[in-house]
């Protein structure tokens, strides 16, 4: 079983962090090509938490060189974003001036693959993914509406080019398949060394994108089920609900239970994270209903906006992959027939003004 470290941490002693990382696991990179996938999520700025932070990557970028990687490369596809936006969204996020040189366009060179969960499809995926010796994932922990986490497994649903996840979420049959859509695609290239952004993590029942918490820690391990069984364990999420985990741990033999793994550092729940609709204790998630929709899932989410809160960027109706979304004046408005509750809207609202309806609890 896969050793998990949990490391004090702040972003102004990230290179040392790092290093102590790269010192306890041991990572040799002579030669090897190192692709290191940040979560580059939106053009959001570092202190709002959407990313990975700038400081922690650009000391994985400096630690990599120093352990004799032949090449560091840095590459993501966030959200929608093709190959064309892809710079400009690094440039706006500080990740592309933490990358540096090492910056690569993660959405052009594709090659097509088929998945076990998928066999009528083909997707396609960056050949610098295939061509890397050596990949560090980087995510940042945040608490996730549909998946109730984003950590390590979910941050390679980014292998992926463009609008294809988009695509994904509307052909799922419900949300256990895209769960095991989201595990086939980790399967692809299992990272070798997972390396989590959890000294501010983003936590939020209603809506994403503004709520962090502060908890001043990064997490390390070669399994990112394993890390991810901790990091959900440190929001006060269950494991045994979080189905794309359960999978993936399932066909690596990691425990879901966190007092099972082997750790080393401290590390304790945070309390009263607020944690979605449908992952709270008592709750149950929405189950095999094809496609639930915001309006007709067991839990009853429904979007809100709060014009206060808005500036009529239009984010949200980009992002909506089957254009549930359509700016009518100055606002978005849900055309609710539309909608495959993905929340892509409210990951790319940078104001956080995209909640689900208080008045419609799980
Ligand atoms: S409205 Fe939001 S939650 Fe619904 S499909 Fe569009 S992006 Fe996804
Ligand atoms: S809801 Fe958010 S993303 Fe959508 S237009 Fe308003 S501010 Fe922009």
């Amino acid at each position: 079983m896969s050793k998990v470290f949990a490391y004090d941490a702040t972003y102004r002693n990230a290179q040392a962090t790092v290093d102590q990382i790269f010192a306890d696991l041991g990572v040799d990179l002579t030669g090897k090509r190192t692709l290191i996938k940040p979560n580059a999520l939106s053009e959001r700025e570092p202190e709002q938490g959407a990313n990975t932070h700038p400081a922690l990557l650009k000391a994985i970028v400096v630690a990599a060189e120093k352990a004799g990687a032949s090449e560091v490369m840095v590459a993501d596809n966030p959200g929608q974003a093709n190959y064309g936006v892809i710079q400009d969204l690094f440039d706006t996020n500080g990740l592309g001036e933490a990358a540096g040189d090492s910056l690569r366009n993660f959405g052009i060179n594709l090659v097509p693959r088929e998945l076990p969960s998928l066999p009528d499809e083909t997707l396609y995926f960056p050949q610098l993914l295939f061509d890397a010796d050596y990949v560090i994932n980087v995510p940042k922990l945040k608490v996730h509406p549909g998946t109730g986490l984003t950590a390590a497994i979910k941050n390679t649903f980014g292998y992926l080019a463009g609008a294809q996840k988009a695509h994904l979420h509307v052909i799922a049959r419900d949300r256990r398949h895209f769960e095991m859509i989201l595990a086939d695609v980790f399967a692809l290239r299992r990272p070798d060394l997972n390396i989590v952004d959890a000294i501010l993590a983003a936590e939020g029942r209603a809506k994403l994108g503004t709520n962090l918490r502060y908890l001043g820690k990064i997490l390390a391990s070669e399994s990112a089920a394993a890390v991810d069984v901790l990091g959900a364990t440190i929001l006060g999420l269950d494991p045994t609900n979080l189905y794309h985990l359960t999978y993936v741990a399932e066909r690596e033999g990691v425990p879901l239970d966190a007092s099972k793994l082997q750790i080393a550092g401290e590390w304790a729940p945070a309390p009263d994270i607020a944690l979605p609709m449908g992952f709270n204790p008592g709750e149950t998630r929405p189950e095999a209903a094809a496609s639930p929709s915001l309006v007709e899932s067991a839990s009853r989410k429904i979007l809100a906006l709060s014009e206060d809160e808005c500036d009529s960027c239009a984010a949200c109706v980009a992002e909506c992959p089957t254009g549930g979304l359509s700016m009518e004046g100055e606002y978005p408005a849900l055309n609710q027939e539309l909608c495959v509750s993905c929340f892509a809207c409210m990951e790319a609202c940078a104001q956080g003004a995209m909640e689900l309806d208080p008045i419609h609890p799980a």
